[in-house]
């Protein structure tokens, strides 16, 4: 399989044994792919895909989570995004309180109460992702604290529209979006480390950037999928 670049677009290219060309686009992982028959040649493939880069570009920046998560009423089927990938949900009813298990079979089992309201088990589940962020966080900070020779005092989670992650540098407190849950743990590390790059050095500076190019060199691949959802960077 190739790739061609055009308006900055990356569109993967499949050749198959078909009469049409095919274009795709995945919102969530942000991929173009192109299906092609074999005889065509790359002028042919380069100008059908000029032709529609407008078309692509909106594609690419429709924001599928937020549509899904209008959808959601957390019954079963409902799909959940989870560390970048899609978890299908399971209710079942229980008379103990509820529980959360995460099925090897990347399904999502949610034990609650009969009749439970969606609001309820929209509160279940999230308080089940903060727990996974927390543990996560928690692993990354200890990580990087070593590497960075930096200490962080305190770090919390909450819902943010605008925003990443922030750092409070007096108090060495970190902040960071709940929605993060959503997206590969590649990119989590990343903000985290963004934060913590900032007890170094506060401002977004030529050498704020030298600091993370230096630590973590794909930090700019890593975020892609976060500014791509519509929030641009960590903070
Ligand atoms: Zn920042």
């Amino acid at each position: 399989m190739s790739s061609i670049t055009e308006g900055g677009i990356t569109v993967e290219v499949k050749r198959k044994k078909i009469k049409n060309m095919y274009l795709r686009v995945y919102t969530e992982e942000k991929r173009v792919v192109l299906s092609c028959p074999y005889h065509l040649n790359s002028e042919h493939i380069q100008n059908f895909v000029r032709d529609r880069v407008s078309w692509i570009r909106k594609h690419l920046k429709k924001d599928i989570s937020e549509r899904k998560r209008e959808d959601i009423t957390y019954i079963t089927g409902d799909q959940l995004q989870i560390w970048g990938k899609p978890v299908k949900l399971k209710v079942y009813e229980t008379a103990s309180p509820p529980q959360v298990v995460h099925g090897c079979d990347s399904a999502i089992l949610m034990f609650v109460k009969k009749n439970s309201t969606s609001i309820k088990r929209k509160t279940i589940i999230e308080k089940w992702c903060r727990g996974q962020l927390r543990e996560a966080i928690g692993l990354y900070i200890s990580k990087w604290e070593t590497i960075l020779n930096v200490k962080v005092s305190e770090f919390g989670i909450k819902k943010m529209k605008t925003r990443w992650g922030t750092c409070n540098i007096r108090d060495k407190r970190i902040w960071l979006n709940l929605d993060l849950v959503k997206y590969n743990v590649m990119c989590l590390e990343s903000v985290v480390v963004h934060e913590m790059v900032h007890l170094l050095e506060r401002h977004h500076s030529a050498r704020f950037y030298r600091l993370m190019d230096e630590y973590l060199p794909d930090w700019r691949e890593r975020e892609r999928p976060l500014r791509m959802g519509g929030i641009p960077s960590p903070d």
